[in-house]
């Protein structure tokens, strides 16, 4: 997709104040560089953060109406574009073209659609007896994103600021910067007003820390690692800023003993695979009722058979992991799977057959695992799939709540009562029953996955300030 040598910023298109600072961007399915991104700085931030405090006067006084407008521009826009998108996110960070295309783009336009929708009849202002509470934008956001959606993380946070009356600085990934720049292409194409949006891009030490410290930040939404996340709070707590979080996690996916076993054991692998296993909400411990581990290692050994893995342009399930360190990563994690003594069921560690090149990671399945081991543990962020045996449903829900993480979960089971009496024991901000999906579901973490919800009506609130205005009338009772 070429370089990204240039921020947009007061809706111009802006050199960086040191360009000589680049970054290399890897294409991970061949291992080649395929463009330079800038690598901006503190002095960047500052022109991009006066921008986004120069327009939020105008804008965060729009009419929901006008901004409803501007959203609907987008959307034309966006439409446009999707193709470069697409292409984007299968160079720079290895997403098969239908997983890049059809699903995440269309994942983006499917948030647009809803902060459309729900802007239609957002309770802005509400009376509460005498009182009235005013929804009002919290100002100057900085937006934080990672590279494994790196789309569907950008416009989960840019549909609802712009919505809201919000303005912001995005610094997307530098892993995977090209969406961040298209994405700014089409605001610009859509009208989006100047300084209302701005795109800075580099390194989490040279532009991240810079905007989660920086005074004329209102609030920071951030998406990546605990580690990185930890540090956003950290470099905000002085300036006391509303930090939202979307962190790591290691989700659970029980199977109850009614389900459909082997259906749902097999969707269980073959999601899992999706994005090469990149998905912080990947549901990577699957729970299976222990006098079933057999049956279900069968059937996971025969769903990785149908896992082709292969150049990302073609026709496959799985690309290559986004970089050399996450294949190192999942590499050594698979190593300690084997040593633990948990059982390989397929895949293993080396490059799949007739990959020698790019980082590609063999689909990986392991069974009878047991909770306490390190591949149950850590956030694996790779296509391995722990199996893991449960006594009864109770120690299952017992299984799924010990980790420290609490993002999202999935209930497979024919009784869908029972099927929900589980899911609500599940302490995790998502949890789907035989795979559901709602644009408008709140998507966040419970303990280290992280604070803040995206996703629908959710995502408005964590941009806006309420505030009450007293001094009203009380309402009169009904009747
Ligand atoms: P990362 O934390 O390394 O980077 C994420 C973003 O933060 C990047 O833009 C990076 O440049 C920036 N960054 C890094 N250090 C920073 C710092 N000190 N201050 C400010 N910004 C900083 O994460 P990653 O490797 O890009 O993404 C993978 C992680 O993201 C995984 O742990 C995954 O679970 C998590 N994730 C979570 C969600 C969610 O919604 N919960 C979604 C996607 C990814």
């Amino acid at each position: 997709m070429g370089d990204n040598l240039e921020f947009y910023i007061g809706g111009e298109w802006t050199a960086p104040a040191d360009p000589s600072r680049t970054l290399d961007v890897v294409n991970p399915a061949t291992e080649q560089v395929c463009g330079k991104v800038a690598a901006g700085s503190a002095a960047d931030v500052d022109r991009a953060v006066a921008a986004a405090r120069g327009a939020f006067g105008s804008w965060s006084r729009t009419s929901a109406a006008d901004r409803t407008e501007v959203l609907r521009n987008v959307q034309e826009a966006y439409q446009k574009r999707s193709g470069d998108l697409a292409a984007a996110l299968t160079e720079e960070m290895g997403a098969p073209a239908s997983l890049a295309g059809g699903f995440q783009v269309g994942l983006g336009a499917g948030h647009l659609a809803k902060a459309i929708e729900i802007l239609q009849d957002f309770a802005f202002e509400e009376r509460r007896g005498a009182t009235l509470v005013v929804k009002e934008p919290i100002g100057v956001c900085a937006l934080i994103t990672p590279w494994n959606w790196p789309l569907n993380q950008i416009a989960v946070k840019v549909f609802p600021a712009l919505a809201t009356g919000c303005t912001m600085v995005l610094k997307p990934s530098e892993i995977a910067p090209s969406a961040g720049r298209i994405f700014a292409e089409i605001l610009d194409a859509a009208g989006v007003p100047a300084g209302v949006f701005n795109l800075v891009q580099g390194d989490g030490p040279g532009v991240g820390a810079a905007l989660s410290s920086h005074p004329g930040v209102d609030m920071v939404s951030f998406t990546g690692s605990v580690r990185a996340g930890v540090e956003v709070a950290r470099n905000a707590a002085p300036g006391v800023k509303r930090v939202t979080q979307e962190l790591g996690g290691k989700s659970p996916n029980i199977v109850l003993d009614d389900a459909a076993f082997a259906a749902n054991v097999a969707s269980g692998v073959t999601t899992m695979m999706g994005n090469s296993g990149q998905t912080c909400s990947a549901l990577s411990r699957m729970l299976v009722p222990r006098s079933r581990m057999d049956e279900a290692a069968a059937v996971a050994r025969e769903a990785v058979a149908g896992v082709s893995v292969g150049d990302p342009a073609g026709d496959v399930v799985m690309g290559p992991v986004a970089s050399r360190a996450q294949f190192d990563k999942v590499q050594a994690l698979i190593r300690k799977g084997i040593e633990e003594g948990a059982t390989l069921v397929a895949g293993g560690t080396g490059r799949p057959d007739g990959l020698p090149t790019g980082f590609y990671v063999r689909p990986t399945v392991f069974a009878d695992v047991t909770n306490d081991m390190t591949i149950a543990r850590e956030e694996i962020f790779g296509p391995v799939l722990t199996i893991i045996g449960y006594d009864d449903v109770d120690h299952a829900v017992e299984i799924a709540n010990d980790t420290e993480y609490g993002l999202a979960g999935n209930v497979a089971g024919a009784d869908l009562d029972a099927a929900r009496a589980v899911a609500r024991r599940i302490r995790a901000g998502w949890v789907s029953i035989n795979d559901g999906f709602d644009f408008g579901c709140p998507f966040g973490g419970y303990k280290k996955s992280g604070n803040g919800r995206e996703w629908g009506e959710f995502g408005f609130h964590d941009y806006l300030e309420t505030k009450g205005v007293l001094g009203y009338e009380p309402e009169q009772a009904a009747g």
